[in-house]
């Protein structure tokens, strides 16, 4: 076979590509099709084959092909239009053919094997894609907590469905009754949806109309009959919504409930009760067409062409936010996370997740790799890990007690919390890691080390989502809080004991305009759940700052100085949490901290716009959304002051009783020896403060410079709420 121009014969140009990748316009298509080169033929066909309301030739500006870059994917299309229509995108496949027959005339790798979408769940195709599914997590997922018979949740929806395609549902009261069951993941929707309440209880239990029921209720009962189960759990009417008692006690069973269920159903292309699991239309299968007349270029193969299905992605893009709006919910996000077994609901198939599996109908479900898993990692951090792999700096570490483990392989009791990162894109690659270690933070083990770090991961993605209610902030994670505390001990507010002092290290990356910290009690200042937007965690204190022994007198100085005084720093928690749930709602908590602190002007950042040297009427103004901290050493060489920027935890200069005016009178307390929490005073005699932002120091600043930054601080025992 002769090499083609345009396609390379569906072959990277290298071996050192990261993918096969060209684009063409349509008549270069048909000219490389007519010189009889078989993949340009398969390209053509397929886009013929796909014509819907436009035409390749009169419609279609270029094409851009791309293959063989992740496992996943398969010879994928983008076609541009004339107008300001979106690009349609087209996926090839090869059904599975029987090799005795092929003629194996072509052997391209860029078009993989893939199944046919079954088009409705309730459909056969779709109902036995999910029979293997659960065959295989039963029969080989040691992980995956197969019970046959758990008990069943205090209260479920039993059911029957009748002749007409209804059912006959009612909430009962299971006392230790075993039994398997289904746990739905919805929506709620700002729509008052059928809930459980004083009103309805007593009706309930004898029958629910069917009619009453969102239609999400109800395609996730019929397809819950159809898999044989006749139990389901749904929070809306198995909790008593107006019993704030029923609420607190229901709620913090939930990691069983969702652990325990057979299955999870979780309506993820739903926004609200009324979009239900899947469509009433009795569909057949998405168009697909399977390429016919191609025998002279691909003998036996078969070959389809279909529009390619989107997949979530991580960080959400917008349009995976609009297509998956469940992922979005805080409260679902331990619903996910829980369930040994979840079934997705999206748009156009099913996606299959389990502890060990992650599967959708069309087999392009982006994996976790490792390589997208290091493209988390920002760029200026690799450097910074390779060095933890230095022997040296273990000689350093004495005097700050840090100690260096060698990360374990993860023993299977441990395999919830490792589910938990399996689900998350991880930031972190290293074999080695290091962590700052003080007697608040008795971190001594690396399974702890790996929960922390786990529980970091958990909170960034979790802090990202939506809840309609803040005060759900922390009871919507209390079933995981449960799960992970055997592991990390004491919970103190959205925090644990053994990992306090990394724990604190948590910050608002980008502060937006809506990011607000709720006037009514949600957790205390020092919590990352006092804040309304996304958190990320310091993966682990740089230690270049303590790196050797020798230097320049004034930098040795500086640095040993700033490491005695974080050294010094104690912490004691006090957290009053709900009787029913201690992981859920937190009515009051007190921080007691024995450290250095030092005082610190805000400074609002402005810019000077316009007007000229000796112009005396240049303007001033404030840059939005950014901050500064203004150190003052009258007595040093510095100059008269030295500003350095910080993260606030939310918009100071937001009307309300939280908001801190420019020039205000801050305080730093010391927790590690180039970072410190920025407060706020609520009360100069009693030492009482609010957290309102955190800082880390240039470590520049010290080995450049030797520049001591707690210079003028004082050792104290102070409370932050
Ligand atoms: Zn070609
Ligand atoms: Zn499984
Ligand atoms: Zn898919």
């Amino acid at each position: 076979m002769s090499q083609c121009n345009l396609c390379n014969n569906l072959r990277k140009k290298s071996e050192d590509d990261v993918r096969l990748a060209f684009d063409f316009v349509p008549s270069e298509l048909n000219r490389s099709a007519e010189a009889k080169c078989p993949a340009c033929n398969v390209i053509l066909a397929g886009i013929l084959q796909s014509e819907d309301g436009w035409t390749l030739a009169g419609d279609i500006t270029h094409i851009y092909v791309f293959a063989l870059a992740k496992n996943e994917d398969s010879l994928s299309l983008e076609l541009y239009f004339r107008d300001d229509r979106p690009k349609v995108v087209l996926e090839f496949y090869r059904r599975e053919r029987n090799e005795l027959l092929s003629s194996g005339n072509v052997n391209w790798t860029a078009i993989k094997p893939k199944s046919p979408l079954s088009g409705h769940p309730l459909s056969p195709t779709g109902m036995k894609w999910l029979g293997t599914r659960l065959d295989v997590c039963k029969k080989k997922h040691l992980s995956c907590q197969y019970h046959a018979k758990p008990n069943l949740p205090k209260r479920t929806l039993s059911f029957r469905v009748s002749e007409n395609g209804k059912a006959d549902v009612k909430v009962v009261e299971n006392i230790s009754q075993p039994g398997r069951y289904i746990a739905l993941s919805h929506c709620w929707g700002s729509s008052p949806l059928c809930a459980l309440d004083g009103k309805t209880i007593s009706q309930f239990g004898i029958s629910i109309p069917w009619s009453r029921l969102p239609k999400t209720f109800q395609d996730a009962i019929l397809f819950s009959a159809k898999l044989g189960v006749n139990h389901i759990w749904i929070d809306a009417l198995c909790i008593v919504q107006d019993n704030p008692d029923d609420w607190e006690r229901e709620s913090a069973k939930m990691a069983d409930i969702y652990q325990n269920s057979f299955l999870t159903l979780a309506a993820t292309a739903s926004s609200n009760g009324m979009g239900g699991c899947f469509s009433d239309a009795k569909t057949d299968a998405p168009s697909e067409h399977e390429l016919t007349g191609l025998q002279s270029h691909i003998g036996l193969d078969r070959i389809v062409v279909r529009t390619k299905l989107q997949h979530w992605t991580w960080p959400p893009s917008k349009v995976s936010m609009k297509l998956h709006p469940l992922l979005q919910r805080g409260w679902a996000f331990q619903e996910r996370i829980l369930s040994p077994r979840v079934l997705h609901f999206c748009k156009d198939e099913l996606v299959w997740e389990c502890r060990e599996e992650s599967v959708c109908e069309c087999g392009s479900l982006p994996a976790l790799s490792e390589t997208k898993k290091q493209s988390y990692l920002p760029r200026n951090e690799t450097a910074l890990r390779r060095a933890f792999g230095r022997k040296t700096w273990r000689r350093a570490f004495g005097k700050i007690k840090i100690t260096m483990f060698r990360r374990n392989k993860i023993s299977p009791k441990q395999r919830g919390l490792s589910r938990i990162a399996a689900l998350l894109p991880r930031k972190h690659h290293s074999h080695n890691r290091i962590v700052y270690q003080e007697e608040a933070s008795n971190v001594t083990n690396p399974e702890k080390l790996d929960a922390a770090e786990n529980w970091h991961r958990v909170i960034e993605q979790y802090s990202s989502l939506s809840l309609t209610k803040q005060t759900d902030r922390l009871p919507a994670l209390s079933g995981l809080a449960i799960r992970s505390s055997p592991v990390l001990g004491e919970y103190l507010a959205g925090l644990w004991k053994h990992s306090f002092i990394s724990d604190l290290l948590w910050r608002i990356n980008k502060l937006e305009h809506d990011i607000v910290r709720p006037t009514e009690y949600i957790a205390p200042s020092w919590s990352w759940a006092s804040v309304a937007g996304p958190v990320s965690f310091w993966p682990e204190p740089d230690t270049r700052l303590i790196e050797g022994t020798s230097g320049e007198r004034f930098w040795y100085q500086a640095r040993s100085a700033l490491i005695r005084r974080a050294n010094a720093s104690r912490f004691t928690a006090n957290v009053k949490a709900s009787r029913l749930n201690p992981y859920g709602k937190v009515s009051s908590a007190t921080l007691y901290v024995h450290g250095y602190i030092q005082p610190a002007r805000l400074q609002y950042v402005s810019t000077r716009v316009g007007g000229t040297w000796g112009n005396t009427t240049s303007l001033v103004e404030s840059v939005p959304l950014k901050y500064e901290l203004d150190f003052i050493f009258p007595e040093e060489g510095y100059g008269p002051s030295i500003e350095l920027p910080f993260f606030a935890d939310y918009v100071l200069q937001a009307k309300g009783p939280l908001r801190i005016p420019h020039n205000d009178q801050l305080h730093l307390l010391l927790i590690h020896p180039y970072i410190c929490l920025v407060l706020k005073s609520l009360d100069e005699n009693l030492k009482i403060f609010r957290r309102i932002g955190i800082i880390r120091q240039p470590v520049a600043l010290v080995s450049e410079y030797g520049f001591d930054w707690m210079k003028s601080s004082v050792e104290s025992d102070i409370q932050i709420l």
